[in-house]
């Protein structure tokens, strides 16, 4: 578990600012649900057999001995919600995204934490395939604006309850051929999530897999035509994708559309990003029978993938160097009026000397810098330095404030 420290977090900013602004113009609107829930619901939803389930969550009893789970992920606690609620009565869609810390007890490794943070889309009521295309057309769309470029989009079909079965025998009498290749977790689970096996990382699994059936080949005629008028409404809108029918997710959950962004920049965590339709879902946990679709980016990835000191922290407007103990107070009232206007202002509070104070305001690469010496005040005055243009000019100290908010009027910087 990490923390999330100045100099890392203006990126954390900017990817969610980026997120909020992106997804309300796709009609989102966020939902903010607890960090804990029934045990119960995530073995429910995720399902029993999978990762998460079997070996991942941070489970614990409270003091009344109700079994209690830190979120592993999120779309199930937005369920939760969304039935508990009954959202789906005041508007037949639901568009809702959420972001937060999940938990999950993992090996810890780059791009692998025990608590780690999710960016999640959720759209709930609608199975027209456009909505599949505007889920990924959102996604491809975010990476575009925050500058993630070294990324692919993968995207799968895994049926529905209709065809899924009978791939899933089709695959269990293929792995059963070749047990002894596979590694001891899809051994064990070959039967219960032979699907599982597909996209393991393992080196045995890869090959004893690579001829495997497709599941592209068992969809039924509904599934087939659903996924074949996604990839349509994609080419449409110009979406890059390409098919991967070993994509097999590690949720219970899924139907039909299932995608990945996947990069080859962080090892072994290749996926930033995953998501599909689950169209059982919110029956399955009480609610009406309604469809649903959504995905998660994984935050920390993408910090790794942007680099993560690669969003600068805001540069001061002002950075007042005042020397004695009147231009102090002086100064100390024009920065807090500064404030009051939303301007970022600066000053030293441990009486430098100038050189001192300007090594200071240089490392904080101020936009302007006053200085208010004995000399100055006298004349009721101060230097104003603009330090990207390099010029320097006696200003009266009354008008200072004026005119700095001509020159880094905040509503400029807010539109900027
Ligand atoms: P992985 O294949 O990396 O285990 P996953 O299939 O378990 O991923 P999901 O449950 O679909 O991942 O979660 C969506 C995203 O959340 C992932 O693509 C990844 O970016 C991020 N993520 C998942 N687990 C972790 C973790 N332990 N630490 C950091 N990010 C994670
Ligand atoms: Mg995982």
């Amino acid at each position: 578990m990490n923390d999330i420290l100045p100099g890392e977090v203006e990126t954390w900013q900017f990817l969610e600012t980026q997120a909020r602004r992106i997804f309300q113009a796709y009609g989102f609107t966020e939902i903010r649900v607890p960090t804990v829930e029934k045990t119960e619901l995530f073995c429910r939803s995720i399902g029993e057999t999978t990762d998460i389930v079997e070996k991942e969550m941070y489970t614990f009893d409270d003091k009344s001995g109700n079994s209690l789970t830190l979120r592993p992920e999120g779309t199930a606690p937005v369920m939760r919600a969304f039935i508990q609620n009954k959202l789906y009565a005041l508007d037949s869609v639901n568009k809702l995204y959420y972001l937060g810390p999940m938990y999950r007890y993992e090996r810890p490794q780059k791009g692998r934490y025990r608590q780690f943070h999710q960016i999640g889309a959720e759209v709930l009521g609608v199975d027209d395939p456009k909505i599949d295309a505007q889920v990924l057309s959102m996604l491809s769309h975010y990476f575009q604006e925050v500058g993630i470029r070294d990324i692919e989009l993968q995207i799968n079909s895994l049926g529905c309850p209709e065809c899924r079965p009978g791939y899933r025998k089709a695959l269990v009498d293929y792995l059963q051929q070749r047990l002894s290749s596979l590694c001891e977790d899809c051994k064990r689970r070959y039967e219960t999530n032979p699907l599982r096996a597909l996209d393991c990382k393992s080196q045995g699994c890869k090959e004893a897999t690579q001829n495997a059936p497709s599941v592209l080949d068992s969809l039924c005629a509904s599934c087939e035509d659903h996924f074949s008028r996604v990839r349509g409404h994609l080419d449409d809108i110009a979406v890059a994708y390409t098919v991967n029918p070993r994509m097999a997710r590690g949720l219970d959950y899924y139907t039909k559309t299932t995608f990945e962004m996947v990069t080859n920049s962080l090892g072994a965590q290749n996926a930033v990003a995953a998501g599909g339709r689950y169209d059982g879902l919110i029956e399955d946990l009480g609610g009406p029978s309604l469809p649903g679709i959504g995905f998660a980016m994984g935050v920390e990835r993408l910090a790794l993938m942007l680099g993560e000191k690669s969003i600068e922290a805001p540069r001061p407007d002002l950075f007042i160097a005042a020397l004695g103990q009147e231009a102090g107070r002086r100064g100390f009232v024009l920065l807090s009026a500064l404030h009051r206007r939303g301007l970022h202002a600066e000053m030293d509070y441990e009486g430098k000397s100038l050189k001192a104070q300007l090594r200071r305001a240089g490392k904080q690469k101020a936009r302007f810098v006053l200085i208010l010496g004995e000399e100055e005040l006298a004349r009721q005055a101060g230097q104003l330095k603009d330090m990207d243009a390099g010029s320097q000019e006696e200003v009266p100290l009354g008008a200072v404030e004026e005119l700095m908010m001509e020159k880094c009027r905040p509503a400029d910087r807010e539109a900027g």
